[in-house]
């Protein structure tokens, strides 16, 4: 098995004695309100999904993985796990704080205040995100933060899975599974779309070899015309059903936020997924990539698969496959130009035709899209984030 990353799989979640108190204690401390992106943060923390981070980091940290993308300890980390607040005397060192949800009186965690510090955001979101540029939505997000950050560990009362509690499985717990089935290699698949026959492809391919497949839809906030969650896993656990080898594939989703990042994000994705026990990772083209309103990508399509070889210690290894990937008619198969000279005769797999289909309600081919995983799709009465 993998080790995770930092060599150590943080557990920070309450239990016994320890929750009962720490509730109790939680009563009587000051409290501060969390947004929905910190609630996934402190979870993921407390959950190993972050590992070695206990809590939010540090100055020292802060600054040198904004230098180097690594801690000070040399451990690799691209994008900073950040909490802020709006005043310097916000909190205080020393100081233990509930963290509440908006609008909920009980604490979801307890932050042990180690530091407040300033950050200067235009030299952050350069180092992170390349770009000072406001319109790229992780350069937006950093500046809408507080101008003071707050470096402590964690300790998680609320661990409640969510929605979708049975393919919500933290690391140690993906970590027994792929132990239990024996798979000594482990490629994840991240994905934020209802598959197609493309992308099933993909996954295939890498069983070949690899000992398990964890597909790993990304969870969290989505921007109007999205795919829904329920959607999402339901089409999945319908093909996973249907068309693959149970004992070959996982399906567990991951709730996080995409900061799209590109590249470094890419990183940090890939840590995640070593700490959930995967000893590989599918970087697709413009990996966590994202474009500026003029339609001009931010980062180059192949950057988040070359940033790997910069991270020589990172242990996870990048999977990508190369090609303009479609139907052919003429080969009676998924194809790509690097695989067969009939391009004019593909079936595309735009995602934008299937969207289209599918608020039409009209039909995929089957070279598209399974049809039980469309028949799945067509159930909801709502298919798409409003
Ligand atoms: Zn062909």
């Amino acid at each position: 098995m993998i080790q995770p990353h930092g060599g150590k799989l943080v557990n920070q979640i309450l239990s016994g004695d320890e929750l009962d108190d720490a509730v109790a204690r939680a009563a009587t401390l000051e409290k501060l309100t969390i947004s929905d992106v910190l609630t996934s943060d402190i979870q993921n923390i407390a959950r190993g999904v972050f590992s070695p981070l206990a809590g939010f980091v540090g100055k020292d940290d802060f600054e040198s993985i904004a230098t180097n993308d690594r801690m000070v300890d040399g451990t690799v980390w691209t994008i900073p796990i950040i909490l802020d607040v709006p005043e310097q005397d916000t909190v205080k060192p020393g100081q233990e704080v509930a963290l509440c949800r908006e609008g909920e009186a009980e604490a979801m965690a307890i932050l042990k205040v180690a530091e407040v510090y300033d950050w200067d955001k235009q030299a952050a979101t350069k180092a992170f995100f390349g770009t000072n540029d406001e319109h790229h939505p992780g350069v937006g997000g950093m500046y809408s933060r507080g101008d003071w950050l707050v470096g402590g560990d964690i300790f998680l009362i609320d661990n409640d899975r969510g929605p979708f509690a049975d393919v919500n499985l933290f690391p140690a717990e993906t970590r027994k599974v792929f132990e239990g089935k024996g798979w000594e290699s482990v490629i994840a698949f991240q994905t934020r779309n209802v598959p197609h026959i493309g992308h099933e492809f993909l996954q295939k391919s890498v069983l070949g070899f690899t000992d398990g497949l964890l597909v790993q839809p990304l969870i969290g906030k989505k921007k109007p015309g999205d795919f829904r969650d329920e959607v999402i896993i339901a089409a999945y656990q319908t093909l996973l059903d249907n068309y693959y080898a149970s004992d070959r594939v996982f399906l567990n989703i991951l709730p996080t936020e995409m900061r799209y990042g590109g590249p470094k994000e890419a990183i940090l994705h890939a840590i995640m997924r070593k700490n959930y026990g995967c000893t590989g990772i599918i970087i697709g083209r413009d990996h966590a990539g994202v474009s500026d309103p003029d339609g001009k990508p931010y980062y180059g399509e192949e950057d988040a698969i070359h940033i790997f070889k910069d991270f020589p210690d990172m242990a996870i290894e990048p999977f990508s496959i190369a090609g303009d990937f479609g139907y052919c008619t003429k080969c009676n198969n998924v194809s790509s130009d690097r695989m067969c000279p009939h391009q004019d005769q593909y079936i595309s797999f735009s995602g934008t035709e299937i969207r289209q289909a599918i608020i039409n309600r009209d039909t995929v081919p089957e070279q598209v899209m399974r049809p039980e995983v469309l028949e799945c799709i067509l159930q909801f009465d709502e298919i798409f984030v409003e």
